[in-house]
């Protein structure tokens, strides 16, 4: 089985209608439908609708970069997996490491949120990843299988299965500093190592993105490696130019 790639722009909150409107047309225009990839956008939550008009049948996917793990209610502020699904959601991230250093999302509750996505139809995409300093203690996979761990003991590896993975070094998000390809690779064959001793067939099928600090200079490199089956990117996927760059990395 050959896994899809799939190139990921996480917008983060950026943008407004008009910006939008700008950055969906440019890449709707320069989109290769010959290209294999699966493309998805994740727009800031009230511009979902908007986005979901735009792709139209271009086939881009639309996600959200967050949800509530609760499934209605007094929780004033919150959007639930529902309401994106109503509105058209597709993907969700979950436990991006912004989430979870500015908001104090600890792996639980990214795990309840995980559930609650595939719940309404949604497909999670779990962000993991280590600070620098874990990764110079030596303890990245430690981070990493802890933060995977979360979801499969809570839920089991068949519901870990239905999302997709994003590696996120922390020290590489936003920064410019990029794992190497190497130093990718190492970590995406460690997690499905790691996935293969719960079951082989879902090691083998789940997609495992790497995010931090992608770009069209560096893309080729990294979605050539054997366990990096796409991107998760910021920066870069604010440009259209440079997002639609990455995608033809990926083919
Ligand atoms: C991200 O926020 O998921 C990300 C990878 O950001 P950047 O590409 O800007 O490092």
């Amino acid at each position: 089985m050959v896994r899809t790639k799939l190139i990921a722009g996480n917008w983060k909150m950026n943008g407004d209608s008009r910006s939008i409107k700008q950055l969906m047309d440019g890449i709707k225009e320069q989109l290769d439908p010959a290209w294999q990839s699966e493309v998805l956008v994740c727009a800031p939550a009230v511009y979902l609708p908007l986005v979901v008009d735009f792709v139209g049948i271009s086939g881009i996917k639309v996600g959200a970069q967050n949800l509530s793990q609760q499934a209605q209610g007094a929780f004033t502020g919150e959007i639930s997996a529902a309401m994106l699904s109503d509105v058209g959601g597709q993907y969700v991230l979950v436990g991006h490491s912004e989430r979870r250093s500015l908001y104090g999302e600890n792996s639980k509750l990214v795990a309840e949120k995980f559930n609650a996505a595939l719940t309404k139809g949604l497909i999670p995409v779990l962000c993991v990843g280590e600070t620098l300093e874990e990764r110079e203690a030596g303890t990245t996979m430690t981070v990493v299988k802890g933060q995977i761990d979360a979801v499969i003991e809570q839920y089991g590896i068949e519901t870990l299965g239905q999302g997709v993975i994003a590696y996120e070094p922390v020290w590489a998000i936003g920064t410019g500093k990029t794992a190497s390809p190497e130093q990718a690779q190492a970590v995406h064959a460690d997690i499905r190592a790691h996935l293969a001793q719960f079951d082989a067939q879902i090691a083998h099928k789940t997609r495992i993105l790497y995010g931090g600090s992608m770009n069209p200079t560096n893309a080729e490199q990294l979605l050539a490696q054997p366990d990096i089956d796409g991107g998760l990117i910021g920066g870069a996927s604010l440009k259209a130019e440079q997002f639609i760059a990455i995608c033809k990395a990926a083919g």
